[in-house]
């Protein structure tokens, strides 16, 4: 028993030592210099499914498990539903909060929520465009929703659901307390994915799910965008790192608002976030964070009412 991971295309990742009372085979899905992890658990029923990553990689999920019972879907992003039709059309029940499933039903709007909106603050890259036409392929409805507290019994295998809103509102955690371990999907950042801004859609959330977090008593913890986690320390550092983050980025909004009196422009914003943050680059994910975080100081500064007023988040 224990962990391996496929790399697609071919690449096998190194091992981790540690066994544990599970099989889980990690997929790895590489994109634009960047990678998307999905997560089988094999077992009784078929095993399931966590997130099925890139549409491009669904084939060979389905190479390993041609008839998962079931999928859980972190998430409604892009890059962790590639596979979900496939499944479902072959009998899974795929499981995903409500919060999201405006994102899953709807690919031009979740296009235009994630990217197209942003498209007069950064210049979207062709690339994006493409892997985006090519992947996102059909609306999908999830079978059943996955609610806070939750406890599911799928292929044998004991799941508590753990609502993580903040990356999106429909985020949510998988816990196996038995075990330790935890599935969070995006819903904990850190400082950022691949040396980019968190991703953040609603702030206060995303505070409030971190120190929420942080009372699991986890110490295997499995990410899409990042390394897995072997210990419990690491996860507690994580965690922190991704609290930091918050309040640099409250820090620096404020700084920005302050600095300027008259109206200005999302980009401007979320290019000054990333500047500060020591020369992040700038890109659809930094404006989702700059909005969320003008959403914050609404109330305070009409100019930031003024600007996050004109996205929806
Ligand atoms: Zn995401």
């Amino acid at each position: 028993m224990g962990i391996s991971s496929l790399s697609f295309p071919g690449k096998m990742a190194a091992e981790p030592e540690r066994d544990t009372a599970l099989d889980i085979i990690c997929v790895e899905h590489p994109y634009l210099g960047q990678f998307t992890k999905s997560f089988l658990i094999p077992g009784q029923e078929g095993g399931f499914l966590i997130d099925t990553g890139l549409f491009s990689g669904a084939q060979r999920i389905a190479a390993l498990a041609p008839q998962p019972e079931a999928v859980l879907c972190t998430h409604g992003h892009w890059d962790h539903t590639g596979g979900h039709l496939l499944f479902q059309t072959r009998g899974a029940v795929v499981y995903a909060h409500p919060g999201d499933q405006p994102l899953l039903e709807d690919p031009e709007r979740q296009w235009t929520l994630l990217y197209e909106q942003f498209s007069g603050d950064f210049d979207i890259p062709p690339a994006r465009r493409d892997i985006y036409r090519q992947e996102v392929q059909k609306p999908v409805f999830a079978t059943r929703d996955l609610y806070d507290g939750q406890m599911l019994s799928i292929s044998g295998v004991d799941l508590q659901i753990i609502a993580a809103p903040g990356h999106s509102d429909g985020s949510v955690c998988l816990y196996l307390p038995q075990e330790g371990i935890l599935f969070t999907g995006d819903a904990v950042c850190g400082d950022g994915f691949f040396g980019v801004l968190p991703q953040i859609n609603h702030v206060s959330p995303y505070r409030a799910t971190l120190e929420r977090l942080a009372s699991l008593d986890a110490d295997r913890v499995y990410s899409a965008h990042s390394p897995d986690i072997w210990n419990a320390a690491s996860y507690h550092e994580q965690l922190r790192q991704g609290l930091l983050s918050v309040e640099r980025l409250y820090r620096w909004t404020r700084e920005f608002l302050d600095a300027h009196p008259r109206n200005f422009r999302l980009g401007e914003l979320a290019a000054y976030l990333c500047r500060r943050e020591n020369g992040k680059p700038l890109g659809s994910g930094a404006c989702i964070t700059a909005a969320a975080f003008l959403e914050e100081f609404s109330a305070q500064y009409d100019t930031a009412a003024a600007c996050c007023g004109l996205y929806k988040l």
